[in-house]
């Protein structure tokens, strides 16, 4: 089992849109995946067709320690594909958790534990808020390696020292093992220059963390999430949904080599 986070603290980069298709393509090759929402906008449950009235076991329980992993997993809209959802309970986790010593280790205890080895997933995606708070942290902590988007637009290269900060703090603490899986240019649009220069500038700067696949901004993709699927079948043929499928592939190609240490 492999546990990919998805994250950057800069909000609308392509978080939720990125661990949802991600996880929708990954399903493609026959691979069962979690998909676990730890944003308390719960779009990533939102996206997969888990109305807010169904979120009534979530990962906030599963954090808190109210309910057991099993408990919390939901079938999702997409076939291979089960979701841990979120609501805005976890708007207070960061508050509620303040006195838990094992408050940065709840996610990695709750995923690596035998309940969930038992149940038996591929791969776990986590989607992350858009902060560095302690549920992204928890993230973190928890996972094997980060996937991080990166939106084609200016500053977009100025807020990832940042992150990896945070991540070479992690991995001098937490969790050594921790690796960046990728960066991935999303939104990218071909036809205009500021877009295509924040690409260069990212495969210049950080070379092979670059995913060689990029997603194109495409409103394919941001209509799916209204239908409560991925774009990947909300419109298989669209740019948006051959994107991530070669994502995915790309994915999973480099899993059978070593990951990227930065
Ligand atoms: P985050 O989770 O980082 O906040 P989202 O995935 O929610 O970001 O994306 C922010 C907005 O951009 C959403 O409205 C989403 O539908 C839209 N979006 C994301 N990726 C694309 C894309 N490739 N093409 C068009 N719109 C996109
Ligand atoms: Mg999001």
């Amino acid at each position: 089992m492999r546990i990919i986070a998805v994250a950057n603290q800069k909000g609308g980069v392509g978080k939720t849109t990125t661990a949802i298709n991600v996880a929708a393509g990954l399903s493609e090759f026959g691979y069962r995946i979690l998909l676990v929402d730890l944003d308390p906008q719960g779009n990533a449950s939102t996206g997969f067709g888990i109305a807010p009235t169904d979120r009534t076991v979530t990962s906030y329980d599963l954090l808190l320690e109210q309910s057991t992993i099993g408990e919390t997993i939901k079938e999702s809209s997409f076939p291979n594909v089960w979701i841990i959802p979120a609501n805005s309970d976890l708007a207070s986790a960061d508050i509620d958790l303040v006195a838990n010593e094992k408050r940065s280790f709840l996610l990695h205890d709750a995923l690596r534990g035998a309940e969930l080895r038992n149940i038996g997933f591929d791969f776990v995606v986590i989607d992350c808020p858009p902060s560095l708070s302690l549920l992204t942290v928890n993230a973190l902590v928890a996972c094997d390696s980060v996937l991080v988007p990166l939106q084609s637009e200016f500053f977009a290269l100025e807020g990832l020292s940042q992150l990896m900060l945070t991540i070479r703090d992690i991995r001098k603490t937490a969790n050594p093992q921790l690796r960046i899986e990728g960066v991935l240019i999303t939104m990218a649009d071909g036809r205009n220059r500021l877009s295509q220069q924040v690409e260069a500038d990212a495969r210049e700067n950080l070379g092979d963390l670059v995913f060689e696949t990029t997603i194109p901004r495409n409103v394919r993709v941001s209509e799916a999430p209204s239908y409560a699927m991925p774009v990947l079948s909300y419109d298989p043929q669209s740019k948006g949904a051959e994107a991530y499928r070669k994502l995915a592939l790309e994915l999973v190609t480099r899993h059978k080599k070593t990951a990227v240490r930065a």
